[in-house]
């Protein structure tokens, strides 16, 4: 066991241990153009530590936001799983804190302003701050005035200048991404109003912990969350998490309301969740050298798996090429030998490799493997319910998280 060279990204501490080496990997979501196929693009360290002091879990190499994030081929209103979501998190935040025509919602990282979108119907101003100008573009026409600017301490300034204070702020599916993460809660604080409230979604480490969801680790994810990470995070911004709870979107996120410490009664349900974590060992190293070993015996056992289609001659394609994805045929050295294509319905994605394993990126119309290596689990219900008659010709999905499985008609 070895301490990662680096500084706590939550509390500045050096003793981060580390518990999973994944080794070096590509970056995720740079898919790799044909041309480029015999050249080898550049690998980073992805380990992953547990901090002594704090809890919190991070990856130690940071790759620069510039170049993950400038320009960015994740567009969220692509999901339909996500729309409704966004949908149903947007009433419902307007609802308990009151929102109306006074109101401002910011939204940090707002990608092509789906999540905003859905606050326009109900009367409230929006904003948002998305640094990727390719998805920004895509907010704008759709009516979503939008700041393409990386969220910190100076934008939330400007913000508040040119519109005024929010009495919501949002971050969602991006509050691990942040490489200036103070920088940005010092910002919040800057553009809250007096009674404002600071909403925060990310995926939730207690359900990777518990689903062996280890390949939301990738380099875009600096640090993993549980509700006593987060709270350590923000108690040292004068903030304190009122009201948390966990919401069944990305495999399992958790949602933290955040204020000001001392303005708003603390919840039963953080309460309860801090129970829950402390029973479940979220706070100990041991919990996470556990898991790590969990994650090398699905290695084994998925490997095993595949070679068993390999050797009947069966023929297996990955299920969309998601980053996670990456993650997971990285680690385990999976390459085009038993995953011979990645098939996708996004055209950005489709004639390229994934990166790292190599796999090539086909258009998913048509394709009819024995079996698909599902990538993208926390969307497993979507596809099983679109490909019904795949699955009744005798078609299978290979199912690696939460527990490795086989479905198809024979099996469950
Ligand atoms: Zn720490």
């Amino acid at each position: 066991m070895t301490y990662l060279n680096m500084q706590c990204r939550g509390c500045g501490e050096t003793k981060v241990r580390q518990f999973l080496d994944l080794g070096d990997q590509p970056h995720c979501n740079r898919l790799i153009p044909p041309e480029m196929a015999d050249k080898r693009e550049p690998h980073f360290p992805l380990h992953v530590g547990f901090c002594e002091t704090c809890t919190m879990v991070q990856i130690d190499y940071t790759i620069p936001k510039e170049d993950m994030f400038s320009n960015y081929p994740y567009v969220s209103g692509t999901t339909k799983t996500l729309t409704a979501h966004f949908k149903e998190t947007a009433e419902r935040l307007a609802k308990t804190y009151g929102l109306n025509a006074d109101s401002l919602v910011v939204d940090i990282g707002s990608n092509d302003g789906t999540w905003l979108k859905q606050y326009q119907p109900l009367g409230i101003k929006v904003h948002g701050v998305e640094p990727a100008a390719n998805v920004v573009e895509l907010a704008l026409s759709d009516g979503v005035p939008t700041t393409c600017k990386f969220f910190n301490k100076e934008t939330a300034a400007e913000v508040r200048e040119k519109y005024g204070p929010a009495s919501l702020v949002t971050a969602a599916g991006v509050f691990f991404h942040l490489e200036e993460l103070h920088s940005v809660i010092e910002g919040v604080k800057l553009l809250l109003k007096d009674d404002g409230v600071f909403v925060v979604q990310a995926i939730y480490l207690g359900g990777m912990v518990d689903n062996i969801a280890f390949d939301q680790v990738y380099h875009e994810h600096l640090v993993y969350y549980t509700l006593n990470s987060i709270e350590s995070l923000f108690a040292r911004h004068g903030l304190e998490v009122f009201d948390a709870s966990l919401v069944p979107i990305h495999g399992g996120s958790i949602e933290v309301h955040v204020a000001p410490k001392g303005q708003r009664p603390v919840k039963d349900s953080v309460v309860m969740m801090r129970h829950t974590e402390a029973k479940k060992g979220y706070g100990r190293l041991e919990t996470y050298e556990a898991f790590a070993a969990n994650v090398w015996q699905l290695r084994d056992d998925l490997l095993a798996l595949l070679r068993k289609y390999n050797e009947a001659g069966k023929s297996v394609y990955a299920f969309g090429a998601p980053a996670k994805g990456a993650t997971l045929l990285n680690s385990f050295g999976i390459g085009p030998d038993l995953v011979a294509f990645a098939t996708e319905r996004n055209p950005i994605k489709v004639g390229r490799l994934m990166p790292g394993s190599r796999i090539p990126i086909i258009d998913e119309k048509g394709q009819r493997p024995d079996a698909f290596l599902v990538l993208a689990w926390n969307f497993i219900d979507e596809f099983v319910a679109r490909e019904t008659a795949y699955l009744e010709a005798g078609g299978e999905f290979i199912v690696p998280v939460p527990k490795l499985r086989v479905i198809g008609r024979d099996k469950t």
